[in-house]
């Protein structure tokens, strides 16, 4: 017999399969788990996840931290959480700030920003373990061309939601909201950004809005995805059907998932580099732009690491 729970639970369409590791600047060992262009299902308004780690950093040179030098973004919000060593960042609009284990990092690049992203001054002396992830997150086109912002978001901000009585699990909800618990991050439309951990056995069955598309990411461990219980396995992310309400994932091992689910955007998507737009012709200007100096200057000072 069917359940309500069951006719609302959303099915895993694919399992993206893990990709190959290469290194953004000389800081950040990643796999793109999934990146807009080369998936076809919908991952609206997910533009891209970048898995950092985990990886162990033998102490550096303070004078010469690990990371990527200056650089430019439009058109979208990149989201950096960390959850082991340190990063610290800087940009034209004069934030900045380090973030360390359960911090987040908002940034709303939008009509254009120059950042950069290295290990923190303390990290990069004393080395360790690292792992990270930073999303890229598309802003519709009546925001793309808004003025930058930067939500520093800090682990103490997030709520967690137990869910022993539910399956289990423990849920940092850093956008979006689960019950009663409300993201501290402020986003432009509706989406979830959650952090889930479980232990083996451990199984839960999360309320997501009607219409929200949806990606769970195993970051480390092994879970069973969705209706079929799908099983997926570290960097490997299963996309979920659209339809349905209800995202099962339970815990093969001890496992660390990312789950994102929002309202799809359904604009065209055309992107270069740090530029992600809605026309070839508004990918020509932002690189014109950018070497026009139109994207802002880096505060005065040494890097603020
Ligand atoms: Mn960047």
């Amino acid at each position: 017999m069917k359940t309500a729970a069951g006719e609302n639970m959303k099915k895993v369409v694919t399992v993206l399969p893990t990709p190959e590791p290469h290194w953004v600047g000389d800081g950040f060992p990643v796999r793109s788990l999934f990146s807009y262009g080369l998936q076809e299902p919908d991952i609206s308004p997910f533009l891209l996840l970048d898995h950092a780690g985990p990886h162990n950093f033998e102490p550096g040179n303070v004078n010469r931290p690990r990371g990527v030098g200056v650089h430019p973004h439009r058109g979208f919000e990149t989201v950096s959480i960390a959850y082991q060593g340190e990063v610290s960042h800087r940009d034209s609009t004069g934030q900045g700030g380090t973030i360390g284990p359960g911090d987040v990092q908002w940034m709303t690049a939008a009509g254009g920003i120059l950042h950069e992203e290295f290990h923190s001054q303390n990290f990069t002396r004393s080395g360790g373990p690292f792992h990270m992830v930073q999303l890229w997150v598309n802003l519709p086109a009546s925001h793309k061309m808004n003025p930058p912002s930067y939500q520093p978001i800090l682990a103490r901000e997030i709520p967690t939601v137990d869910l022993s009585a539910s399956g289990g699990g423990k849920l940092r909800v850093i956008a979006g909201a689960h019950g009663d618990a409300r993201g501290p991050a402020r986003t432009v439309t509706p989406m979830n950004v959650w952090d889930l951990q479980q232990r083996g056995g451990e199984s839960a069955t999360l309320t997501v809005p009607e219409g929200h598309n949806a990606l769970v990411a195993v970051l480390t461990g092994r879970a069973h995805i969705g209706a079929a219980a799908v099983p997926v396995k570290q960097d490997e992310v299963a996309v979920l059907e659209r339809a349905g309400t209800a995202l099962r994932v339970s815990a093969a091992t001890d496992c660390m998932v990312l789950i994102l689910t929002g309202e799809p955007l359904g604009e065209r998507v055309i992107g270069y580099g740090p530029f992600v737009m809605n026309t070839r012709e508004q990918i020509m200007q932002a690189i014109d732009d950018f070497n026009r100096g139109k994207f802002g200057e880096m505060p005065a000072g040494q890097p603020a690491v």
